[in-house]
């Protein structure tokens, strides 16, 4: 797939969800949020699913959870417009509640294809429900900072996940926040190390659609072929 190609496969999943009414999710939302970012990246985020500011907005992590994912971010040098970033679900659980199983069940489809087309590197879930569908049995205190292989089914086919604490669990703990960041300092060279490994296990079936070149994700400046990717894309 092309960078262009991605965006408009990317587009026509959005323009799904916005519509969407597969779970009950759908009666209490303002707007979905479908997620967004760079269609050409390696990383791609999984959060949970909307909060109050992301249902206003319809875009995900742009409340106080998301202003520390992007502290997070700098820290390492990285721009959210540069990465994909997404949820488990798509619309706002009432009162912030947990996500049910048939509702996480009824979103899933969009996550698998969002990853189908990306087809990142390395997947960072954000929170132990978003890591219990790419780790299943894992628990967050162990599994956060490390590396491990994703499920295919996930849609994520050759990359690796890293999981990390929910942001929003770190603006709640200092300790859980100070182990936020050192788990942020650790997301370079996972990366380095899911390059690594999809480098040394070809896919089965189509070429590997990125090529190995730098250290971060791909920025808009990588991807020179389609001046329409200078600009973030908000889906
Ligand atoms: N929390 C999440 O899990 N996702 C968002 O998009 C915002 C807050
Ligand atoms: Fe559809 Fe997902 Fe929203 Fe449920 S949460 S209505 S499955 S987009």
């Amino acid at each position: 797939m092309t960078p262009a190609e991605r965006r408009t496969a990317l587009e026509g999943i959005a323009a799904e969800v916005r519509a969407c009414t597969r779970c009950r999710l759908h009666t209490g939302r303002s707007l979905a949020v479908p997620g967004e970012g760079h269609p050409d990246t390696e990383v791609v985020f999984v959060g949970e699913g909307p909060g109050m500011n992301e249902d206003r907005q319809g875009r995900p992590f742009v409340g106080r959870a998301g202003d520390l994912l992007v502290r997070l971010l700098a820290t390492i040098g990285w721009r959210r417009e540069e990465v994909f970033i997404t949820n488990v679900v798509k619309c706002r659980p009432p009162d912030n509640r947990d996500p049910e199983p048939d509702e996480i069940a009824a979103c899933l489809p969009y996550l698998r294809r969002q990853l189908e087309i990306l087809d990142p590197a390395l997947v960072v879930t954000l929170g132990r429900h978003s890591m219990g569908r790419f780790v299943p049995g894992a628990r967050i205190g162990q599994a956060h900072g490390t590396l491990n292989p994703v499920d295919p089914a996930t849609g994520a086919a050759s990359a690796m996940v890293y999981a990390m604490y929910h942001p929003a669990a770190a603006l709640r703990s200092p300790d859980v926040e100070r182990q936020s960041y050192d788990d942020a300092a650790g997301i370079p060279a996972a990366l380095l190390e899911a390059r690594r490994r999809r480098a040394a296990t070809p896919p089965a079936v189509t070429p590997n659609p990125h090529p190995v070149t730098s250290t971060l994700p791909r920025t808009p400046d990588a991807t020179p072929a389609d001046p329409a990717l200078d600009a973030p894309t908000f889906f």
